[in-house]
């Protein structure tokens, strides 16, 4: 057993449905402006363009059902997401052999600072600080792919406070799971533990504290986190 000179970081896991194991987190990859109504409505061409990806510390993850109002922002935005978690990787994976490596799939939220990603952007510098803050992706427990095969369409939908908010389609994704799997290994060396967070639809908008955020995904149940 190697020796570290302070007390080692805790392994990242998420909740696996039906079973007592949960899945220990390595990276997490997130894809922007994957769905073309959702691209249209931050204002970008929802042509199909090369993607790009952002990362989340696996850290940020929470399966708690709440999500603490971060500071520096008032302009908290819910973006609903369907997370893909791998069970292994590799490079150069060719897309009709990308979903042998998904281990399965759940709900996530990919939470943004919007202003202050806004004026990161307007400074063409990285986005972590509107991306990647703490508790900023609170997720549901995985469902294997094993058990329920692989998703590539149904319903997504997000409400607050009971009000419909985001609606769309998994089938809307403009590069699909397996395209983005392959992509991303031809750029990085994918690994069991990378997570993926596949994009959101249309209806970003901001979240107040004491709001209650639903999620539905078709296939993969629902779950409610509270703003707190
Ligand atoms: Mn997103």
């Amino acid at each position: 057993m190697a020796q570290y000179v302070i007390d080692t970081p805790a392994v990242v896991g998420i909740p696996v449905a039906g079973s007592d194991a949960s899945f220990p987190v390595r990276r997490v990859y997130c894809i922007g402006r994957n769905y073309a109504a959702h691209a249209v409505e931050m204002g970008h061409d929802p042509n199909r363009e090369a993607p790009f990806f952002f990362q989340k510390n696996p850290n940020n993850l929470d399966p708690s059902g709440t999500f603490p109002y971060p500071p520096h922002s008032n302009d908290v935005h819910h973006e609903i997401e369907m997370l893909v978690a791998l069970k292994s990787g590799g490079t150069n994976i060719a897309p009709d052999r990308a979903l042998d490596h998904v281990f399965g799939y759940g709900l996530s939220l990919d939470m943004t600072r919007r202003d202050l990603q806004g004026e990161q952007k307007k400074m063409g510098r990285p986005w972590e600080i509107g991306k990647a803050f703490e508790r900023s992706a609170p997720c549901g427990p995985l469902h294997k792919a094993s058990d329920i095969g692989h998703l590539d369409q149904g319903r997504v939908e997000l409400k607050v406070n009971g009000a419909l908010r985001q609606e769309g389609d998994l089938n809307q994704m403009i590069w699909k799971v397996p395209e983005m799997i392959s992509y991303l290994s031809d750029y990085f060396e994918l690994a069991a533990g990378d997570v993926i967070m596949s994009g959101t639809p249309a209806g970003v908008a901001a979240v107040q504290k004491g709001d209650v955020m639903a999620m539905r995904i078709e296939g993969l149940g629902e779950m409610e986190v509270k703003v707190v």
